[in-house]
């Protein structure tokens, strides 16, 4: 028997009765589970196998290479999120992120910290949903081992230009006067002082403090642009529940451009 603390991140159902549910732990990564009788367990502990909920969970020991769910116990909900359509998707977009770039059998102690932290600044409404979405995609980025280099112009040395362009395939940034833009620009970001204040921040300080920074409105679409495109860069993929996270936006406020 094996007892473990985890973040349902997906579930399939398999027949009538049973699915199975994707677990994030701190110890072992992802986790594959096979509930046996869903359908038949009692609400709170259905409840406790639901997408984004963080519950306690007793394990059988493997039999056939599967694990079964013997008993579990929620403990985080994050109501909050059932509530709003765009919150879910975008909640689903960090799952997918996370079932890609976590191994199996490797321990995920911080991103489980940073998932929890996101979903529970999504459900309770703490930040924006660009805010986050962004703190989630640089920082699992940093931790996943591909942090940008935030320190200084790679040309000359400068801590804080006023204005400057990071290259999302390098990972690095120069100062304007420092580069010379292509023709076609794809890949190169140019923003202000204040734009790479923010990327330091969320990927230099401790877990707890990663919201607590502020960024002025016209800093704000350059680190959006860069948290998105860095981290999509590194992963080399693609999202499906990004793309269904734009329709959705979409749908909401008809003037969101791709
Ligand atoms: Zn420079």
């Amino acid at each position: 028997m094996l007892t473990v603390k985890g973040l349902v991140l997906m579930q399939r159902t398999l027949g009538e009765q049973d699915r199975f549910i994707d677990v994030l732990t701190a110890e072992y990564g992802v986790l594959e589970v096979l509930v046996k009788g869903a359908g038949k367990l009692n609400s709170k502990s259905g409840s406790a196998t639901q997408l984004f909920t963080y519950s306690e969970l007793c394990l059988n020991d493997k039999r056939n290479g599967v694990r079964i769910l013997n008993s579990i116990t929620p403990l985080s909900v994050f109501y909050g999120l059932r509530s709003s359509v765009s919150a879910i998707a975008l909640a689903s977009y960090f799952s997918q992120v996370i079932r890609y770039a976590v191994l199996p059998r490797s321990g995920a102690p911080e991103i489980l910290q940073l998932a929890l932290n996101c979903l529970y600044m999504l459900s309770e409404q703490k930040a924006t949903e660009a805010k986050i979405k962004a703190i989630f995609e640089l920082r699992i980025a940093s931790l996943l081992g591909f942090m940008p280099d935030v320190i200084m112009c790679r040309s000359c040395g400068e801590y804080l230009p006023e204005r400057l362009v990071f290259s999302v395939p390098d990972g690095y940034f120069c100062c304007e006067d420092c580069i010379t833009l292509p023709e076609d620009e794809t890949g190169f970001i140019s923003m202000t002082a204040g734009t790479l204040q923010a990327i330091r921040f969320i990927v230099l300080s401790e877990p707890k403090k990663i919201f607590n920074f502020a960024v002025s409105e016209r800093s704000r679409k350059p680190l959006y642009q860069f948290a998105e495109e860095f981290l999509c860069y590194q992963m080399e993929r693609k999202f499906p529940a990004l793309e269904y996270y734009y329709s959705i936006q979409r749908t909401m406020q008809p003037d969101v451009p791709k």
